[in-house]
């Protein structure tokens, strides 16, 4: 879509059209009133901020250098928030994450969120690559890592 056209939608949906319109999912809602989508929860966003927060996100930093601990596909590699066994009631921290490439992760038919039952099954539990991820990462970033993680 050229420069023109975009800016033709923005205007058409933008922020100060009050029009009304039959079938149109939030009728009866004021377009003014809706908030932008938010990648990001603040709850989130302020956890980023904090120091907490950036030594987290420096060990998965530290993850993704590595190569697939599964293939062995040379990194950077996408971390992995280990999803088997107990993993899997909520999203773990990053301290949890172990580097898988794009392919054992998503985009191979076989990838983990593709089929995690199979995964396991054939490779083991996500989890139980944790310590093998850790025996690969620098000292200064172990040293992050909070007591329970
Ligand atoms: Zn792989
Ligand atoms: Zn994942």
């Amino acid at each position: 879509m050229g420069q023109r056209a975009r800016r033709h939608v923005v205007r058409a949906t933008g922020a100060k059209s009050n029009m009304k319109r039959s079938g149109f999912k939030n009728r009866g809602m004021p377009l003014t009133a809706r908030t932008p989508v938010r990648k990001v929860s603040k709850k989130r966003a302020a956890h980023r901020a904090s120091r907490a927060g950036k030594d987290e996100m420096a060990y998965m930093a530290a993850v993704k250098e590595h190569p697939c601990i599964v293939c062995r596909r040379m990194g950077p590699s996408d971390a992995h928030h280990c999803i088997h066994g107990r993993y899997g009631a909520r999203k773990p921290s990053g301290y949890k994450t172990i580097p898988l490439c794009k392919w054992c992760h998503q985009d191979g038919p076989e990838a983990i969120h593709r089929g995690k039952r199979s995964w396991e099954e054939k490779h083991g539990p996500d989890y139980s690559y944790i310590e093998q991820t850790r025996a690969q990462l620098p000292p200064e970033i172990l040293a992050t890592i909070p007591e329970g993680e």
